[in-house]
């Protein structure tokens, strides 16, 4: 497996092949990563938050449970999760969102997303809701409101997906500064098969494992 850093506040993309597993990590801790998959044979198809929920009949996900696209199909299943909390209820945030919070730093997920995904020929409104790992969101009382809370992601923790499908990945760093991302805004990283080839991401080191 190769290691890659995903900058604060960048994103990036690769290819992984059915069968084939990947790990997101928290490298610092309490650090939101943005994930979004398509089906590479057919990039219409791709990652639905909402199915997502539907399918596996809850609003949080772990070890498991599958990531499900816009047909039904699962596309990434989780096989190891040392954090066991991630969001399926929030969109990524985004330019309006963080120009109204930040107004000296506008761009957010939803763009880093894109600019990452770019190359695969995926354009900036194909950029689908997202799974929001390490991203704790809580649903309270009668109303069912949402709040958000401190990611509890541990420095070092990893979450691993298989692909259950050959797909496109990409994964945003999260660059809304706030609680929900810990005191700071940090890196993500990533752990792919040897032969990937990443887009937006810097090497790290590499591993034999
Ligand atoms: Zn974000």
């Amino acid at each position: 497996m190769m290691d890659y850093t995903i900058p604060k506040k960048s994103g990036a993309s690769f290819h992984i092949d059915e069968g084939e597993s990947f790990e997101v990590t928290n490298p610092e801790g309490e650090q939101i990563a943005d994930l979004v998959a398509f089906n590479r044979h057919n990039v219409s198809e791709k990652y639905s938050q909402a199915y997502t929920r539907h399918m596996n009949n809850k609003l949080r996900i772990s070890t498991g449970d599958s990531l499900y696209t816009t047909e039904g199909n699962p596309i990434l299943t989780i096989t190891s999760d040392d954090t066991g909390v991630h969001d399926i209820m929030y969109g990524p945030c985004n330019e309006w969102m963080l120009t109204d919070i930040f107004p000296d730093e506008p761009g957010g997920c939803r763009e880093n997303l894109y600019l990452a995904a770019k190359p695969e020929g995926i354009e900036e409104e194909d950029v689908p809701n997202t799974l929001n790992v390490f991203q704790k969101s809580m649903v309270k009382g009668e109303d069912q409101e949402l709040e958000l809370g401190r990611s509890p992601a541990d420095p070092g923790d990893a979450v691993e997906f298989e692909a259950n499908q050959d797909a496109i990945v990409a994964v945003s760093a999260c660059s809304a500064a706030g609680e929900p991302n810990g005191d700071e805004l940090t890196s993500i990283g990533l752990k792919v098969p040897d032969y990937t080839t990443l887009h937006g991401a810097s090497i790290q080191n590499e591993h034999n494992h």
